[in-house]
């Protein structure tokens, strides 16, 4: 059950609606998020809502039965829609197009890149600074210098940006050159770091696990909506599985699940989903087709150099062609 609060409440209004929580044995928090208040409640009885709904500071009350809460589109019938200014926005209906480097590797990589986005009208840029990577002998990014560089050169261009984050203690100093932070397949369930973006007002694209289910990526999007932020995108990014002819299995079936249970906008990322080059340009139309608010995929200069993820790097020409095939399907 989430309950909705009026503007103004007194200690007093606050302590009766604890107290009746209390009563029918509900757990409960206070949350402040798209400014506004709420009590997250969650029991095991049945409850008549009109107990909750006629105390004073009471706006709404409702029924949520999934086991998440604000993220659930048993609670919030309208799409979120992520504003990230300049008229860039993320969500209801239109599909939006994020691409650029797995690793971020220097400025002319970047600037070759933010004019093959310029040219085709996109208007976000991936590109990792900070890499989790499998063999610690590999390349790991250029970390804070790559990524003040990176937001100088998309800055320049009207371009907003999407880059990993790893760890909680890098959040705070990324802060003032990211657009859009983004929570990693690995880092899907390191609840600290969810906590502390849960704090800040930035938006998040959130991936799914790389073994993880669909609830447990609502679950983690849960923690940050918690703790108070509304600006988040759930992204499949393919699983783990018994297949191994290609890189992970990208889960179609989770962006028409991930649409059906919440209001969150869901992104496709085909380049680590299936991680074979070729393959890339179908299943992201696979899952435009399929609802997905949007697609981020890997793209460079040279993808045969590229310093990690070559394999399933487009260049530009795929890339063009690709954003073309998109917007023929979606509009
Ligand atoms: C990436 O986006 O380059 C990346 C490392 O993705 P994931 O966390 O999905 O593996
Ligand atoms: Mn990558």
């Amino acid at each position: 059950m989430i309950i909705q609060l009026k503007s103004s409440l007194t200690e007093n209004d606050y302590s009766v609606i604890e107290n009746n929580l209390t009563i029918h044995k509900f757990g409960f928090v206070r949350v402040n998020a798209g400014k506004k208040n709420y009590y997250v409640c969650v029991g095991k009885n049945e409850v008549d809502l009109r107990t909750f709904g006629h105390l004073k500071g009471v706006e709404d009350v409702f029924r949520v039965t999934d086991q998440y809460k604000l993220v659930s589109s048993q609670w919030r019938i309208e799409p979120t829609v992520i504003d990230l200014g300049n008229d860039v926005k993320i969500g209801n209906g239109h599909l939006s197009i994020m691409a650029g480097p797995c690793a971020i590797e220097n400025e002319n990589q970047v600037e070759e890149i933010v004019m093959h986005l310029v040219k085709n009208n996109i208007k976000i840029m991936r590109g990792g600074v900070f890499k989790p990577r499998s063999s610690p002998y590999a390349f790991r990014g250029m970390g804070m210098e790559g990524l003040k560089m990176f937001s100088r050169i998309c800055k320049a261009n009207h371009i907003k940006l999407v880059t990993e984050v790893m760890e909680l203690n890098q959040v705070e100093e990324m802060l003032p050159y990211v657009d859009i932070f983004q929570v990693g397949a690995r880092n899907s369930q390191n609840f600290n770091l969810l906590d502390v973006l849960g704090e800040c007002r930035k938006p998040v694209l959130l991936k799914r696990g790389i073994s993880g289910t669909i609830d447990e990526l609502l679950h983690s999007a849960e923690y940050m909506y918690s703790r108070g932020n509304d600006q988040l995108m759930l992204c499949e990014r393919g699983i783990r599985s018994f297949e191994n002819a290609y890189r992970n299995t990208f889960d179609i079936n989770a962006i028409a699940l991930l649409k059906e249970k919440s209001h969150l906008p869901v992104i496709a990322d085909p380049s680590h989903g299936v991680g074979i080059r070729k393959h890339v340009p179908t299943v992201a139309l696979a899952a435009a087709v399929a609802g997905a608010d949007g697609v981020i995929y890997e793209v460079h200069p040279t993808p045969e150099l590229a310093k990690s993820d070559a394999q399933q790097t487009l260049d530009f020409t795929e890339s063009t062609r690709l954003i073309e095939k998109l917007r023929s399907v979606v509009n």
